[in-house]
Protein backbone atom coordinates (compact mmCIF):
# COMPACT_ATOMS: atom_id res chain seq x y z
CA UNK A 1 0.00 0.00 0.00
CA UNK A 2 1.10 3.42 -1.25
CA UNK A 3 0.65 5.91 1.94
CA UNK A 4 0.73 9.42 1.46
CA UNK A 5 1.39 12.04 5.07
CA UNK A 6 -0.07 15.25 4.46
CA UNK A 7 1.04 16.35 7.78
CA UNK A 8 3.05 19.10 6.03
CA UNK A 9 0.98 20.75 3.47
CA UNK A 10 -1.96 23.72 4.14
CA UNK A 11 -3.51 26.12 2.06
CA UNK A 12 -4.63 28.04 5.10
CA UNK A 13 -6.16 31.25 5.10
CA UNK A 14 -7.78 32.55 8.61
CA UNK A 15 -10.32 34.70 9.52
CA UNK A 16 -9.25 36.13 12.53
CA UNK A 17 -12.63 37.15 14.80
CA UNK A 18 -13.29 39.74 17.29
CA UNK A 19 -16.95 38.40 17.61
CA UNK A 20 -18.74 35.11 17.76
CA UNK A 21 -21.77 36.04 16.17
CA UNK A 22 -21.69 34.80 12.76
CA UNK A 23 -24.72 35.30 11.12
CA UNK A 24 -24.74 39.10 12.28
CA UNK A 25 -21.07 40.87 12.37
CA UNK A 26 -18.89 40.07 9.64
CA UNK A 27 -15.40 39.66 10.72
CA UNK A 28 -13.19 42.19 11.59
CA UNK A 29 -9.73 41.23 10.44
CA UNK A 30 -8.83 38.55 8.15
CA UNK A 31 -5.11 37.54 7.35
CA UNK A 32 -3.51 35.66 4.77
CA UNK A 33 -1.02 33.26 5.49
CA UNK A 34 1.91 33.91 2.07
CA UNK A 35 1.85 30.38 0.90
CA UNK A 36 2.66 29.04 -2.91
CA UNK A 37 0.36 26.64 -4.16
CA UNK A 38 2.03 24.00 -6.12
CA UNK A 39 0.26 21.10 -7.79
CA UNK A 40 1.86 18.10 -6.47
CA UNK A 41 1.31 14.90 -7.55
CA UNK A 42 2.22 11.44 -5.52
CA UNK A 43 3.35 8.00 -6.33
CA UNK A 44 0.14 5.93 -6.19
CA UNK A 45 -0.85 2.32 -5.69
CA UNK A 46 0.46 0.02 -8.70
CA UNK A 47 -2.90 -0.87 -9.30
CA UNK A 48 -3.76 2.87 -9.89
CA UNK A 49 -0.29 3.20 -11.53
CA UNK A 50 -1.31 6.06 -14.13
CA UNK A 51 -3.29 8.00 -11.05
CA UNK A 52 -2.08 11.02 -9.62
CA UNK A 53 -3.31 12.83 -6.61
CA UNK A 54 -2.73 16.85 -6.89
CA UNK A 55 -2.36 19.10 -3.55
CA UNK A 56 -1.04 22.57 -2.24
CA UNK A 57 2.08 22.48 -0.38
CA UNK A 58 2.69 25.35 2.29
CA UNK A 59 6.04 26.87 2.74
CA UNK A 60 6.99 25.53 6.43
CA UNK A 61 8.05 28.81 6.94
CA UNK A 62 4.39 29.98 7.65
CA UNK A 63 3.08 26.90 9.20
CA UNK A 64 2.91 27.04 13.01
CA UNK A 65 4.14 23.72 14.80
CA UNK A 66 2.77 21.74 18.21
CA UNK A 67 4.65 22.70 20.69
CA UNK A 68 7.20 25.46 19.27
CA UNK A 69 3.95 27.95 18.59
CA UNK A 70 5.41 29.65 15.78
CA UNK A 71 3.40 32.40 15.05
CA UNK A 72 0.96 32.43 11.99
CA UNK A 73 2.08 35.69 9.48
CA UNK A 74 -0.68 37.70 8.73
CA UNK A 75 -0.51 41.29 7.95
CA UNK A 76 -1.50 42.84 10.85
CA UNK A 77 -3.87 45.43 9.08
CA UNK A 78 -7.74 45.12 9.03
CA UNK A 79 -8.01 47.60 5.97
CA UNK A 80 -7.75 46.05 2.72
CA UNK A 81 -7.16 42.53 4.35
CA UNK A 82 -10.37 41.31 2.67
CA UNK A 83 -8.83 42.59 -0.46
CA UNK A 84 -5.41 41.21 -0.56
CA UNK A 85 -7.25 37.89 0.77
CA UNK A 86 -9.56 37.33 -2.49
CA UNK A 87 -6.58 38.74 -4.70
CA UNK A 88 -4.47 35.74 -2.96
CA UNK A 89 -7.61 33.00 -3.32
CA UNK A 90 -7.69 33.83 -6.91
CA UNK A 91 -3.98 33.83 -7.63
CA UNK A 92 -4.25 30.39 -5.98
CA UNK A 93 -7.01 29.25 -7.84
CA UNK A 94 -5.28 30.05 -10.92
CA UNK A 95 -2.53 27.91 -9.92
CA UNK A 96 -4.72 24.55 -9.13
CA UNK A 97 -6.05 22.27 -11.43
CA UNK A 98 -9.55 22.31 -12.42
CA UNK A 99 -11.70 20.53 -15.26
CA UNK A 100 -10.71 17.45 -16.67
CA UNK A 101 -6.99 18.48 -16.91
CA UNK A 102 -4.70 17.42 -14.72
CA UNK A 103 -4.88 14.31 -12.24
CA UNK A 104 -8.46 13.36 -11.23
CA UNK A 105 -8.38 12.82 -7.72
CA UNK A 106 -7.52 16.13 -5.46
CA UNK A 107 -6.43 17.44 -1.94
CA UNK A 108 -6.77 20.77 -0.95
CA UNK A 109 -6.48 21.62 2.64
CA UNK A 110 -7.81 24.63 3.96
CA UNK A 111 -6.56 24.43 6.89
CA UNK A 112 -5.04 21.96 9.76
CA UNK A 113 -2.44 20.62 8.32
CA UNK A 114 0.98 21.11 10.27
CA UNK A 115 -1.15 23.25 12.69
CA UNK A 116 -3.31 22.19 15.97
CA UNK A 117 -6.76 23.11 14.67
CA UNK A 118 -8.97 24.41 12.00
CA UNK A 119 -8.94 21.37 10.11
CA UNK A 120 -10.96 21.53 6.93
CA UNK A 121 -10.16 19.65 3.77
CA UNK A 122 -11.58 19.45 0.28
CA UNK A 123 -11.02 16.14 -1.12
CA UNK A 124 -12.47 15.73 -4.87
CA UNK A 125 -12.79 14.00 -8.42
CA UNK A 126 -11.51 15.98 -10.52
CA UNK A 127 -14.02 19.00 -10.11
CA UNK A 128 -16.70 17.30 -7.40
CA UNK A 129 -15.52 18.25 -3.79
CA UNK A 130 -16.77 17.21 -0.55
CA UNK A 131 -15.19 18.87 2.71
CA UNK A 132 -14.20 16.95 5.40
CA UNK A 133 -14.55 18.50 8.47
CA UNK A 134 -14.96 22.64 9.30
CA UNK A 135 -13.16 23.01 12.08
CA UNK A 136 -11.76 26.64 14.58
CA UNK A 137 -8.92 27.31 15.62
CA UNK A 138 -7.95 28.64 19.22
CA UNK A 139 -5.87 31.85 19.23
CA UNK A 140 -2.62 31.74 20.69
CA UNK A 141 -1.80 34.48 23.87
CA UNK A 142 -0.67 37.25 21.79
CA UNK A 143 -3.58 37.19 19.53
CA UNK A 144 -5.48 39.48 22.06
CA UNK A 145 -9.33 40.17 20.72
CA UNK A 146 -9.25 37.05 18.55
CA UNK A 147 -11.64 34.61 19.78
CA UNK A 148 -11.94 32.37 16.92
CA UNK A 149 -9.76 31.38 13.79
CA UNK A 150 -12.18 29.90 11.02
CA UNK A 151 -11.24 28.36 7.83
CA UNK A 152 -11.14 30.71 4.54
CA UNK A 153 -14.63 30.73 3.79
CA UNK A 154 -13.97 32.91 0.59
CA UNK A 155 -12.38 29.81 -0.82
CA UNK A 156 -15.12 27.84 0.12
CA UNK A 157 -17.98 30.35 -1.09
CA UNK A 158 -16.20 30.24 -4.23
CA UNK A 159 -16.02 26.68 -5.24
CA UNK A 160 -19.06 26.27 -2.93
CA UNK A 161 -21.01 24.80 -6.65
CA UNK A 162 -18.01 22.09 -6.66
CA UNK A 163 -19.05 20.77 -3.20
CA UNK A 164 -21.63 18.63 -2.96
CA UNK A 165 -21.37 17.55 0.75
CA UNK A 166 -19.96 18.14 4.20
CA UNK A 167 -18.73 14.98 5.86
CA UNK A 168 -17.78 15.53 9.98
CA UNK A 169 -15.63 12.60 11.45
CA UNK A 170 -16.31 13.43 15.09
CA UNK A 171 -17.20 16.05 17.52
CA UNK A 172 -14.15 18.32 18.92
CA UNK A 173 -14.22 21.61 18.33
CA UNK A 174 -11.36 22.02 15.89
CA UNK A 175 -13.41 19.67 13.29
CA UNK A 176 -17.27 21.16 13.55
CA UNK A 177 -16.76 24.67 15.31
CA UNK A 178 -16.39 26.48 12.30
CA UNK A 179 -19.84 24.78 11.06
CA UNK A 180 -21.99 27.88 11.21
CA UNK A 181 -19.69 30.04 9.12
CA UNK A 182 -19.14 27.75 6.68
CA UNK A 183 -22.24 26.47 6.29
CA UNK A 184 -23.85 29.78 4.76
CA UNK A 185 -20.74 30.35 2.41
CA UNK A 186 -22.21 26.66 0.60
CA UNK A 187 -24.73 26.44 -1.55
CA UNK A 188 -28.25 26.08 0.48
CA UNK A 189 -28.82 22.62 -0.16
CA UNK A 190 -25.36 21.12 0.59
CA UNK A 191 -26.04 18.44 3.01
CA UNK A 192 -24.05 17.31 5.81
CA UNK A 193 -23.13 14.03 7.05
CA UNK A 194 -22.02 13.20 10.80
CA UNK A 195 -22.73 10.41 13.14
CA UNK A 196 -25.35 10.27 15.84
CA UNK A 197 -23.71 12.11 18.78
CA UNK A 198 -21.47 14.05 16.50
CA UNK A 199 -25.18 15.22 14.60
CA UNK A 200 -26.37 15.86 17.95
CA UNK A 201 -23.37 18.77 18.72
CA UNK A 202 -24.07 20.02 15.22
CA UNK A 203 -27.57 20.07 15.82
CA UNK A 204 -27.61 22.26 18.92
CA UNK A 205 -24.68 24.65 17.05
CA UNK A 206 -26.86 25.44 14.00
CA UNK A 207 -29.71 26.50 16.13
CA UNK A 208 -28.15 28.51 18.29
CA UNK A 209 -27.05 30.30 15.29
CA UNK A 210 -30.56 30.48 13.56
CA UNK A 211 -28.83 27.88 10.50
CA UNK A 212 -30.71 24.81 11.44
CA UNK A 213 -32.09 23.24 9.00
CA UNK A 214 -33.20 19.46 9.37
CA UNK A 215 -33.52 18.45 6.02
CA UNK A 216 -29.76 18.66 5.18
CA UNK A 217 -28.27 16.60 8.62
CA UNK A 218 -27.66 13.03 7.11
CA UNK A 219 -26.83 11.01 9.98
CA UNK A 220 -24.31 7.64 9.08
CA UNK A 221 -23.54 4.64 11.07
CA UNK A 222 -20.25 3.24 10.99
CA UNK A 223 -19.51 0.39 7.93
CA UNK A 224 -23.05 1.38 6.21
CA UNK A 225 -21.50 2.80 2.75
CA UNK A 226 -23.20 6.08 1.12
CA UNK A 227 -22.83 8.21 -1.59
CA UNK A 228 -21.56 11.90 -0.78
CA UNK A 229 -20.59 13.73 -4.26
CA UNK A 230 -17.96 11.71 -6.29
CA UNK A 231 -17.36 9.43 -3.69
CA UNK A 232 -18.64 6.09 -1.99
CA UNK A 233 -18.04 7.02 1.54
CA UNK A 234 -17.72 4.20 4.33
CA UNK A 235 -17.32 5.33 7.70
CA UNK A 236 -14.94 3.41 9.68
CA UNK A 237 -14.86 3.36 13.80
CA UNK A 238 -11.78 4.51 15.42
CA UNK A 239 -10.85 5.78 18.74
CA UNK A 240 -10.17 8.88 20.13
CA UNK A 241 -11.24 10.98 23.24
CA UNK A 242 -14.70 11.53 22.16
CA UNK A 243 -17.38 9.21 21.41
CA UNK A 244 -18.12 8.40 17.59
CA UNK A 245 -14.84 9.14 15.82
CA UNK A 246 -14.42 8.16 12.55
CA UNK A 247 -11.83 7.25 9.84
CA UNK A 248 -13.31 8.00 6.24
CA UNK A 249 -13.19 5.20 3.08
CA UNK A 250 -13.63 7.30 -0.05
CA UNK A 251 -14.11 5.26 -3.13
CA UNK A 252 -14.31 6.08 -6.88
CA UNK A 253 -13.50 5.27 -10.23
CA UNK A 254 -10.00 6.92 -10.35
CA UNK A 255 -9.17 5.32 -6.76
CA UNK A 256 -9.30 5.05 -3.05
CA UNK A 257 -8.26 7.40 -0.10
CA UNK A 258 -8.37 6.55 3.43
CA UNK A 259 -8.65 9.79 5.47
CA UNK A 260 -8.23 8.30 9.66
CA UNK A 261 -9.71 11.11 11.45
CA UNK A 262 -8.78 11.96 14.44
CA UNK A 263 -7.61 8.70 16.23
CA UNK A 264 -5.65 6.91 19.20
CA UNK A 265 -5.38 3.51 19.17
CA UNK A 266 -7.50 2.25 22.80
CA UNK A 267 -6.95 -1.37 23.02
CA UNK A 268 -9.69 -1.35 26.02
CA UNK A 269 -11.59 1.60 25.53
CA UNK A 270 -14.87 2.14 28.01
CA UNK A 271 -17.52 1.67 25.78
CA UNK A 272 -16.42 -1.48 24.43
CA UNK A 273 -16.30 0.28 20.98
CA UNK A 274 -12.52 -0.88 19.42
CA UNK A 275 -10.83 0.54 16.85
CA UNK A 276 -11.82 -1.65 13.98
CA UNK A 277 -8.80 -2.97 12.41
CA UNK A 278 -10.93 -5.69 10.64
CA UNK A 279 -12.07 -3.11 7.96
CA UNK A 280 -8.50 -1.55 7.61
CA UNK A 281 -7.08 -5.20 7.15
CA UNK A 282 -9.65 -5.87 4.20
CA UNK A 283 -8.79 -2.20 2.80
CA UNK A 284 -5.30 -3.19 2.66
CA UNK A 285 -6.49 -6.58 0.28
CA UNK A 286 -8.67 -3.72 -1.69
CA UNK A 287 -5.49 -1.38 -2.01
CA UNK A 288 -5.73 2.34 -1.00
CA UNK A 289 -4.41 5.34 -3.14
CA UNK A 290 -3.83 7.47 -0.33
CA UNK A 291 -3.90 7.42 3.09
CA UNK A 292 -3.99 10.66 5.24
CA UNK A 293 -3.73 10.39 9.07
CA UNK A 294 -2.28 13.36 10.97
CA UNK A 295 -3.82 13.07 14.46
CA UNK A 296 -2.09 15.03 17.47
CA UNK A 297 1.06 13.75 18.44
CA UNK A 298 0.70 11.20 15.66
CA UNK A 299 5.04 12.13 14.97
CA UNK A 300 5.37 10.57 18.92
CA UNK A 301 7.10 7.82 19.39
CA UNK A 302 5.16 5.27 21.90
CA UNK A 303 1.73 4.84 22.62
CA UNK A 304 -1.25 7.03 24.16
CA UNK A 305 -2.23 5.68 27.29
CA UNK A 306 -5.97 3.92 27.43
CA UNK A 307 -8.80 5.39 29.14
CA UNK A 308 -9.41 2.28 31.06
CA UNK A 309 -5.67 3.37 32.78
CA UNK A 310 -7.28 7.24 33.38
CA UNK A 311 -10.38 5.80 34.80
CA UNK A 312 -8.24 3.16 37.51
CA UNK A 313 -6.40 5.77 38.60
CA UNK A 314 -9.18 8.44 39.04
CA UNK A 315 -10.83 5.88 41.30
CA UNK A 316 -7.81 5.19 43.13
CA UNK A 317 -7.09 9.10 44.12
CA UNK A 318 -10.50 9.89 44.40
CA UNK A 319 -10.96 6.66 46.66
CA UNK A 320 -8.42 8.11 48.52
CA UNK A 321 -9.34 11.44 48.85
CA UNK A 322 -10.76 13.02 51.64
CA UNK A 323 -13.76 16.08 51.59
CA UNK A 324 -14.36 16.80 48.51
CA UNK A 325 -12.71 16.45 44.97
CA UNK A 326 -11.68 18.84 42.10
CA UNK A 327 -11.13 17.38 38.98
CA UNK A 328 -10.43 19.31 35.49
CA UNK A 329 -10.74 17.65 31.83
CA UNK A 330 -11.76 18.30 28.29
CA UNK A 331 -16.00 18.88 28.19
CA UNK A 332 -16.24 16.29 25.17
CA UNK A 333 -14.21 13.78 27.10
CA UNK A 334 -17.51 11.82 27.44
CA UNK A 335 -15.56 8.62 28.39
CA UNK A 336 -13.65 10.39 31.03
CA UNK A 337 -17.14 11.97 32.86
CA UNK A 338 -18.26 8.33 33.06
CA UNK A 339 -15.18 7.39 34.97
CA UNK A 340 -15.51 10.04 37.74
CA UNK A 341 -19.15 9.38 37.81
CA UNK A 342 -17.97 5.90 38.97
CA UNK A 343 -15.52 7.40 41.36
CA UNK A 344 -18.20 9.24 42.57
CA UNK A 345 -20.77 6.04 42.48
CA UNK A 346 -18.07 4.04 44.77
CA UNK A 347 -17.59 6.61 47.27
CA UNK A 348 -20.84 7.95 48.10
CA UNK A 349 -20.38 11.39 46.35
CA UNK A 350 -22.52 13.76 44.11
CA UNK A 351 -21.29 15.17 41.13
CA UNK A 352 -21.65 19.06 40.27
CA UNK A 353 -20.35 20.81 37.07
CA UNK A 354 -18.88 23.97 36.63
CA UNK A 355 -18.75 25.17 32.91
CA UNK A 356 -21.73 25.21 30.43
CA UNK A 357 -19.57 23.07 27.78
CA UNK A 358 -20.07 19.90 30.30
CA UNK A 359 -23.52 20.24 30.14
CA UNK A 360 -23.22 20.62 26.13
CA UNK A 361 -21.46 17.57 25.98
CA UNK A 362 -23.31 15.31 28.20
CA UNK A 363 -26.83 16.80 26.81
CA UNK A 364 -26.03 15.81 23.26
CA UNK A 365 -24.22 12.17 24.81
CA UNK A 366 -27.62 12.26 26.74
CA UNK A 367 -30.27 12.56 23.55
CA UNK A 368 -28.06 9.76 21.96
CA UNK A 369 -27.78 7.29 24.51
CA UNK A 370 -24.48 7.64 24.86
CA UNK A 371 -24.18 9.42 28.33
CA UNK A 372 -22.99 7.56 31.58
CA UNK A 373 -24.68 10.51 33.63
CA UNK A 374 -28.19 11.02 33.99
CA UNK A 375 -28.39 15.09 33.89
CA UNK A 376 -30.83 15.15 36.11
CA UNK A 377 -29.24 13.34 38.52
CA UNK A 378 -26.21 16.80 38.72
CA UNK A 379 -26.12 18.94 41.85
CA UNK A 380 -26.85 22.38 40.49
CA UNK A 381 -25.57 25.47 41.56
CA UNK A 382 -27.18 27.80 39.87
ZN1 LIG B 1 -10.25 15.19 17.76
Amino acid sequence: MQLGLLGSFSFSYSLYLASCTPAKVPPVMAATSALSLTPYTFSCNPRHRKRSISCSIGSPNTIGTHGSKVPRKRSGRTEGARKSMEDSVQRKMEQFYEGSNGPPLRVLPIGGLGEIGMNCMLVGNYDRYILIDAGVMFPDYDELGVQKIIPDTTFIKRWSHKIEAVIITHGHEDHIGALPWVIPALDSHTPIYASSFTMELIRKRLKENGIFVPSRLKVFKTRRRFTAGPFEIEPIRVTHSIPDCCGLVLRCADGTILHTGDWKIDESPLDGKVFDREALEQLSKEGVTLMMSDSTNVLSPGRTTSESVVRDALMKHISAAKGRVITTQFASNIHRLGSVKSAADLTGRKLVFVGMSLRTYLDAAWKDGKAPIDPSTLVTIF
